[in-house]
């Protein structure tokens, strides 16, 4: 059986044929640009492949209320071309299969749980550190969505004392996307993010603020692994950092064996940045699963 994957982000979209073992047989990336334009070559791509339905791990802010008349659409992103595009309907119709849909970090939650390290595990997070700060979570065994679905990037923090960096989300002053996500980084220092590496102070700084925010998802998650990837964890100084800072702001008060050993419990995805097309691809299977 073939599936068709789709990880639609903000600046690319990959789509990939894939099968029930999680074994990718084709990809192809193209630049997002307008619904009009990209969705066409999308379809294009899909059509003829063979596909039993298609999985969508899509950037956000999504409606996933089956219930919901805008089921399928992406609402309130920044990205105006894209806003209200029902992405599910354009391409269930056009394909004539079904299709699963999520975000694209739950996405990538599900390809970690399917075929990765966070294999047989019921309650997990993925987070991703990049242009914003997405987490996908899993709960008791089920990608969690809730009245609409986490916004774990924006949950707000408490700022550095030394930290004069206003922010940079419109919404919020201090929230872990507005101090901590790569446009972030490079407007508080006045550099790429990669050309900071050799700037403890940088880092010092940044895992002050992802390690409160773990400190938060676990205190009302408790997941069971915590998986952190993106562009910003690339940086191979921070993993220590934010293991070390996160255990010390919970000071002993959650007594999991887990936390005895922070190198197995906060690590860096496991599928060779394949997380997010595969749990596309999972997306897909269950799709046809319900159909
Ligand atoms: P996106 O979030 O757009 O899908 P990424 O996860 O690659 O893409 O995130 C891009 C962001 O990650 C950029 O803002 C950049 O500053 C940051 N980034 C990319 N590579 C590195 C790196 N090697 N070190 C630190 N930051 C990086
Ligand atoms: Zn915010």
């Amino acid at each position: 059986m073939k599936y068709g994957a789709l990880e639609a982000g903000g600046t690319k979209m990959v789509c990939a044929i894939g099968t029930e073992q999680g074994k990718i047989l084709d990809r192809i990336s193209l630049p997002t640009e307008t619904p009009e334009k990209t969705l066409p070559s999308i379809i294009d791509y899909f059509k003829g492949a063979g596909i039993s339905a298609l999985g969508i791990a899509c950037f956000g802010p999504v409606d996933l209320d089956r219930q919901s008349p805008s089921y399928g659409c992406i609402t309130t992103t920044p990205k105006l071309a894209w806003r209200n595009c029902n992405i599910v309907k354009i391409l269930g119709e056009a394909l004539q299969v079904p299709v699963g849909f999520d975000t694209d970090v739950n996405g990538s939650m599900l390809g970690e749980a399917t075929w990765g390290c966070a294999q047989g595990l019921d309650t997990a997070i993925y987070i991703t550190i990049g242009t914003g700060v997405g987490v996908g979570v899993l709960a008791n065994g089920k990608l969690l969505h809730g009245m609409l679905h986490p916004e774990g990037g924006h949950i707000l923090l408490s700022r550095h004392p030394e930290d004069t960096y206003a922010g940079k989300c419109p919404y919020h002053a201090n929230c872990l996307e507005g101090m901590a996500a790569g446009p972030a980084i490079e407007a508080r220092w006045g550099k790429k993010a990669w050309e900071l590496a050799d700037c403890p102070q940088v880092w010092e700084l940044e895992s002050y603020y992802i390690a409160q925010a773990l400190a938060n998802y676990i205190l009302i998650l408790s997941p069971q692994k915590i998986i952190l990837g993106g562009g910003v964890m690339h940086q191979e100084q921070l993993m220590p950092l934010i293991r070390k800072k996160t255990l010390d702001l919970l000071n002993g008060y959650v007594d999991a064996k887990q936390l005895q050993d922070p190198e197995h419990y906060i690590v860096l995805p496991s599928l060779d940045d394949n997380q997010g097309i595969l749990g596309a691809v999972k997306l897909a299977m269950n799709a046809e699963a319900e159909s």
